[in-house]
């Protein structure tokens, strides 16, 4: 008998729909969640329509989990019975290879097991957060700040250590000129947390119809990719760039932006790859980078910041009715910031 529900795609490009299925009995370091809120990431989109390739059916997606335990095994030591915790990208790793053993377990040598469209170790699908519980190993299990709300904290779970880490990396702080690229999901967070950091922010959007909100969330320059003028005006000023963008774009332009040993760091993911003028990185001893989410120590780290802070995502909360739409809406950059279903909704179903 399935004992868990959410929403799933059955194929690439389907609209999601009610699905019930099977969540794995609790083992002895397993903590058991009843999740609250999922938010929806542009990842959840290009894998739902199996942009990346190799896509498993039926998808249950979501990787920006909050909720509240409800049973712990006999030998979980970290959790108990009610406190707030969250699961991200991924629930397990191989632990033993260099980055596992360093806390990079997004970077594992033999992959991480991502929190939906993987394979457990035992050959098990795993289903994501558009549901209403999750078993998980509690070394995978993060604790959430008891001064955030539970809704706006669960994209911190993706969008918040995807640019918490790269931030860090990289040293943004004071004293450092950091642009953001996108004011989406991500771009928003990476605003937020860079101001945070103590770093001069600039948001790189499309148009000026976001500039409000970009300097409400903490960026002190706002400028359209749309006017040519951006890149004349903007050349050789930044010590690090990230971009959040997921669909294909020219990433010339962005590395003239830096300054000598700037870095342009990727973190959006379109399924085409880039094109790079060598000359750009070579004329100015620029790198060209890219990052993954974080560790499970970094993804901690980044939680307490945030509560210390009292950073949380701007969000838009709907019933899981209205994902299917909710994802035309993200496909359209129409969406301020991050889209959070209230799994309260699965049972109107
Ligand atoms: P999102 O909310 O859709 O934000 C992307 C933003 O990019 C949009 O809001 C828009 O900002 C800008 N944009 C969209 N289309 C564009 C285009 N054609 N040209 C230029 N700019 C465009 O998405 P998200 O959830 O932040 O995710 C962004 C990307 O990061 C996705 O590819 C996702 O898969 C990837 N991702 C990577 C990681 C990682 O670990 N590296 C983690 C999570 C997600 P403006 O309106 O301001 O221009
Ligand atoms: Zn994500
Ligand atoms: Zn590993």
């Amino acid at each position: 008998m399935p004992n868990a529900k959410g929403y799933a795609a059955a194929v690439a490009k389907a609209p999601l729909q009610p699905y019930s299925f099977e969540r794995r009995e609790q083992r002895e370091h397993d903590v058991a969640i009843e999740i609250k809120y999922c938010g929806i990431c542009h990842s959840d989109i290009h894998q739902a329509r199996d942009e990346w390739g190799g896509a498993i059916f039926p998808m249950v997606p979501g990787h920006e989990i909050a909720g509240i335990v409800t049973g712990v095994g006999s030998k979980v030591t970290k959790f108990k019975v009610g406190d707030k915790v969250g699961i991200g990208c991924f629930v397990d790793s191989c632990r033993t290879c260099e980055q596992c053993k360093e806390g990079l377990e997004q970077y594992c040598a033999v992959g991480a097991v991502w929190t939906y469209n993987a394979k457990e170790k035992d050959g098990e699908p795993t289903f994501g957060g558009y549901s209403n519980k999750i078993v998980t190993d509690e070394n995978y299990v993060l604790r959430l700040p008891d001064n955030l709300p539970l809704d706006g904290v669960a994209p911190l779970l993706c969008a918040g250590i995807t640019l918490y880490s790269p931030l860090k990396h990289w040293n943004a702080g004071p004293g450092k000129k950091v642009a953001i690229v996108g004011l989406g999901g991500l771009g928003h967070m990476g605003v937020k947390l860079a101001h945070a950091l103590g770093a001069e922010v600039t948001v790189l959007s499309q148009s000026l119809r976001k500039q409000e909100d970009g300097k409400r969330l903490g960026a002190d320059h706002y400028y359209a990719t749309s006017d040519p003028k951006t890149f004349e005006k903007l050349a050789r000023s930044f010590d690090l760039i990230i971009n959040t963008v997921g669909s294909d774009m020219d990433l010339n332009p962005y590395l003239e932006l830096l300054k000598v040993d700037g870095s342009l760091v990727v973190v959006g993911l379109p399924d085409k790859p880039a094109s790079i003028a060598q000359f750009a990185l070579v004329l100015g001893r620029r790198s060209l980078a890219g990052s993954a989410i974080g560790g499970i120590p970094e993804t901690q780290e980044m939680l307490d910041f945030c509560g210390k802070h009292n950073i949380v995502s701007d969000i838009e909360v709907i019933p899981i009715q209205k994902v299917n739409e909710a994802y035309e809406r993200v496909l359209k950059s129409d969406v301020r910031y991050r889209f959070v279903i209230d799994m309260a909704s699965l049972n109107a179903n």
